[in-house]
């Protein structure tokens, strides 16, 4: 089995997670893990206003400083890189670039988790169909401007609103049936500019599916995209690493060969 890669995972840096970086990593280690990246949530607005959310300046900070402080106590074989989930860099752009631009960073996920329309995609009632088609299109809207923005190095969990619908009960997913131009100019986009897309394990381990959806992997693969990364987007240490090897099972059926690993925002490739 290839080495376990997770190049998306939370600890008490990000709101949204109690774990301490020394229990994540070891739980990450514990799980199989040897290349590991920590990527805290960087969310450059304001979940309510959008207006410009100053914590986002400290969040590569105080990660360092909870790496640096237990360094000495991980194992020499686990390869820990400090990146960021770099959300909404649409409503500040400027301020994106100097994030971006933070000394010491590996890695940038590029994330997208709400719009000035709807809000969080995770606060939204899903049950409209009509309102489903209108939500994709905006969506992708954003994907779109992320891709095209260029301050990351993989786009993080393509098509992970489908989450929150199934947890109502309402089973979407962003198809190639549905939107198939708009996904491929995304992915040419992507690939056009050297960037990635991760695949997203969280979905795997509630029954949604990865993120992105197979189909698209393949979409991806075909028009000639390399960089693809693995995350369990793992918030507490009990989900660490979990379908990790489902997803490069995934990968490879997919026609993957390789899977990326990132130091200093540069790609390393490891045998699948
Ligand atoms: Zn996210
Ligand atoms: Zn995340």
């Amino acid at each position: 089995m290839a080495v376990l890669t997770d190049l998306h995972c939370h600890t008490r840096v990000s709101p949204d997670s109690q774990a301490s970086f020394y229990d994540m990593a070891m739980a990450e280690y514990a799980a199989g893990v040897r290349w590991l990246c920590v990527t805290d949530h960087c969310d450059t607005v304001d979940w309510r206003t959008l207006a410009f959310y100053p914590p986002c300046r400290t969040v590569a900070r105080r990660d360092r400083e909870a790496y640096l402080a237990c360094r000495d106590r991980l194992p020499a074989d686990l390869h820990v890189r400090l990146g960021l989930e770099l959300a909404e860099l649409q409503f500040h752009p400027e301020l994106t670039e100097e994030l971006a631009g933070e000394p010491g960073l590996d890695f940038i996920l590029g994330s997208h988790h709400i719009t000035a329309q709807l809000g969080d995609y995770h606060e939204l009632t899903y049950t409209d169909p009509a309102f489903l088609g209108r939500m994709w299109e905006l969506y992708l809207d954003h994907l779109q401007w992320v891709a095209d923005a260029d301050y990351y190095d993989v786009m993080a969990h393509i098509g992970y609103v489908r989450r929150y619908a199934m947890a109502q009960g309402v089973d979407t997913a962003l198809t190639l049936a549905g939107y198939g131009d708009r996904i491929e100019h995304l992915l040419r986009t992507i690939i056009g500019h050297g960037r990635g897309i991760e695949l997203n394990c969280s979905g795997l381990r509630d029954g949604c599916g990865p993120f992105p959806s197979e189909e698209i992997l393949r979409l991806y693969r075909s028009l000639g995209g390399e960089i693809v990364t693995t995350g369990s987007d793992a918030h507490r240490p009990a989900d660490a690493a979990k379908c990790l090897a489902q997803g490069q099972d995934i990968l490879r059926a997919c026609g993957f060969r390789y899977i990326a690993v990132f130091t200093g925002r540069k790609p390393d490739f490891l045998p699948l």
